[in-house]
């Protein structure tokens, strides 16, 4: 790369933000394609802690596109919530569909690639300093100076950090289990279930849920198992150790 490229457009991440508004600009005017830029640290597919639901508005957003997902997925015909011995569901043709987010992401940047768009992996931004007129970028294989700055590089942002952004967003925990499994020994799975489960909020040492998604990764159906730790209350301890059984259904 010359030392300084000049570009209208630098979108930072190849997340679902960052490809989204790479196909929506394309979508209004395909020579966009020679204006833009998308620059990721990584290079897919790149694994990413995730339920993977995407719900029907998710996939209007991507029909009006033009685009019906084509990774494979799990439909999930109920969203089961539950709270101790309470549970409410709600039904639907599906709910959402279940996928894996690392072929996800893969898909939306391989399709801003067939109408032309660049997407530069690989590439990590460093530094962004704002200039009159423009935003200098500095990356570890050079410099652009954008005229807009799209800042699509996900919850720790380094873009937000850099322009000193920082409005008191917090970082949420989670961890994420993935199983090989079966209808016959998940139930979840037989009957197209999602599950959240909110028990332990009432303890106050998880300030979130646990979830049940069926899913299909790489082909091969699997349970996908997490607990999400939100951290909206940043005053109170995180949570320690398990100091109890998990729930049990
Ligand atoms: C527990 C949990 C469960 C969730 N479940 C769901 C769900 O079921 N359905 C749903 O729709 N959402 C879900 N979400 C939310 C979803 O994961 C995020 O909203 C989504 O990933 C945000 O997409 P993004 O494009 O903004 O960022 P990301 O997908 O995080 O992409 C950011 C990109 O920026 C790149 N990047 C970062 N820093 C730099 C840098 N310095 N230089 C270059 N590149 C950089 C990264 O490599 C990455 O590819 C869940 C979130 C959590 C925490």
């Amino acid at each position: 790369m010359d030392n300084k490229q000049q570009i209208d457009v630098l979108i930072v991440g190849s997340g679902p933000a960052g490809t989204s508004t790479a196909l929506h600009l394309l979508d209004q005017d395909p020579s966009w394609a020679e204006r833009m830029l998308i620059v990721d640290k990584a290079i897919h597919p790149r694994e990413k802690l995730c339920g993977g639901g995407i719900t029907h508005l998710g996939e209007n957003v991507l029909a009006d596109l033009g685009l019906a997902i084509k990774p494979s997925n799990f439909a999930v015909r109920e969203v089961r919530l539950v709270y101790d011995q309470e549970q409410y569901s709600f039904y639907g043709d599906p709910v959402f569909r279940i996928v894996h987010r690392a072929e996800f992401d893969h898909w939306l940047v391989q399709e801003v690639e067939k109408r032309g768009g660049h997407v530069a992996q690989g590439v990590t931004v460093t530094d962004v300093i704002e200039r009159d007129g423009f935003v200098e970028v500095i990356t570890d294989q050079g410099t652009y100076e954008a005229k807009v700055l799209v800042a699509a590089d996900g919850s720790r942002s380094l873009v937000r950090r850099k322009l000193g952004w920082n409005d008191g967003t917090h970082v949420a925990r989670l961890i994420e289990v993935l199983t090989p499994d079966n209808k016959e020994t998940a139930w979840e799975m037989r009957d197209e279930v999602a599950v959240f489960e909110f028990t332990q909020l009432h303890s106050d040492d998880l300030q979130g849920y646990y979830w049940d998604f069926p899913s299909i990764v790489n082909g091969e159906l699997q349970m996908n198992r997490g607990v999400f730790d939100s951290r909206t209350h940043t005053d109170l301890p995180p949570r320690g150790p398990p100091n109890r059984s998990p729930h049990t259904r």
